[in-house]
């Protein structure tokens, strides 16, 4: 929506989108967006970050950066939908922060509801998925395990079809960009976090262009992430299969020794030395590996490396605001680490403006 006389002075709502290779949809997500939310008395941002795409997205964003304002924050190559999100958050300097997808299946209309819900002094209101129809029995089935599992272990309440389909308070954002953490799954760190949360039941309508990006192991990896960072179940299921298998190899020994006394040595059972060997030496494996998965994620925290890189950032030049398609700005800064805090990102954001020339881009 352009900045106006009309609209100087009214809260600020960013939108922050992770793009990754969606050069098909983001015409059409742009163009939706502003369209209907130019009715609603606010201003709004949209900062699309480019997460490593490998087809024309940033170039897409380019080009409309001439006609609305939006921020393009390109990152140095895909760092994972989790991590992008934190990038857009950390650019985010409005009074709440709208966070969705760029394929339209969260539709921007549900904007305004959100957006009446915080109104109303909730400082988080979350896309709630009204029906998994579309989906298979088996992923049905998983989700839920997933979600059971996780709650149980975490000691925190996650939403089972709660989406990234957010607005969250200006709070909520500043206390999420704190939780640098690089294993991120941002579901349990919303849920961590706390604030008075609402959901807002909806139906998302399909894909509109390209495809998804989480197939089943991009997804069983995101929730194996979410269950060990979030949740020590494995680790206690681990102790309790362990002490349940013990128990019963000690039976098994008292019942061969009673056995043996009674009736003597018969046929030595090889057969069932075998299967407990097998069975034994699977099973500390498994759990050799679960534990592992826990050592990998201190691995990664104590590395401490910054959560992603920044290879471009755009801001909206003020006449791009005012919809002047020919005012634009040159790409503002290049290459900045960005493990700071938000606050400091914005500073970095103000120095890096400051330094930058003001020309014609060449429309992408
Ligand atoms: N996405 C991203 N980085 C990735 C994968 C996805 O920024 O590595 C973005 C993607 O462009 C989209 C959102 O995350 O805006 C959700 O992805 P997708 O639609 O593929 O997931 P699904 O809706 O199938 O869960
Ligand atoms: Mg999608």
């Amino acid at each position: 929506m352009p900045v106006n006389s009309a609209t100087a002075g009214r809260p600020l709502i960013d939108v922050v989108m992770p793009a990754y290779n969606e050069e098909a949809s983001l015409p059409r997500v742009i163009e939706t967006l502003f369209a209907e939310l130019g009715s609603l008395p606010y201003r709004f941002e949209l900062i699309l970050v480019d997460d490593g795409s490998s087809d024309g997205t940033a170039a897409v964003v380019r080009r409309y950066q001439a006609h609305y304002p939006i921020t393009l924050v390109s990152l140095t190559r895909n760092f994972g939908k989790e991590t992008a999100l934190l990038a857009g958050l950390d650019h985010a300097r409005g009074d709440a922060t709208v966070i969705m997808d760029a394929d339209l299946q969260h539709p921007v209309a549900l904007i305004e509801q959100f957006v009446a819900h915080w109104e109303q002094g909730y400082e988080c209101v979350y896309g709630v998925k009204q029906n998994r129809a579309g989906e298979s029995l088996p992923k049905r089935v998983l989700t839920r395990l997933f979600y059971l599992g996780l709650n149980r272990g975490s000691g925190i309440e996650i939403p089972p079809n709660a989406l990234d389909f957010r607005l969250l308070d200006r709070a909520v954002v500043h206390a999420l960009c704190s939780l640098r953490e690089r294993v991120r799954f941002t579901k349990g760190l919303y849920a961590w976090l706390g604030f008075r949360s609402v959901g807002v039941p909806f139906v998302p309508p399909p894909r509109q262009g390209g495809s998804s990006h989480f197939n089943g192991r991009a997804l069983a990896r995101l929730g194996w992430d979410g269950l060990t960072s979030f949740s020590d179940l494995p680790l206690k299921l681990a102790g309790i299969v362990g002490s349940l298998v013990s128990a019963a190899s000690l039976a098994y020994a008292f019942w061969i020794a009673v056995r043996t006394l009674l009736f003597g040595v018969d046929v030595p059972g090889w057969a069932t030395l075998t299967v407990a060997m097998t069975f034994l030496g699977g099973l500390q494996i498994l759990f050799l590996g679960i534990m592992g998965q826990y050592v990998r994620n201190v691995f990664i925290e104590t590395k401490h490396r910054p959560n992603y890189l920044v290879r471009e950032l755009r801001r909206p030049e003020p006449g791009a605001a005012t919809g002047t398609p020919e005012r634009n700005a040159e790409p503002t800064e290049a290459a900045a680490m960005s493990n700071q805090s938000g606050e400091q990102a914005r500073k970095l954001d103000a120095a890096s403006a400051a330094k930058s020339k003001s020309g014609k881009i060449a429309a992408a």
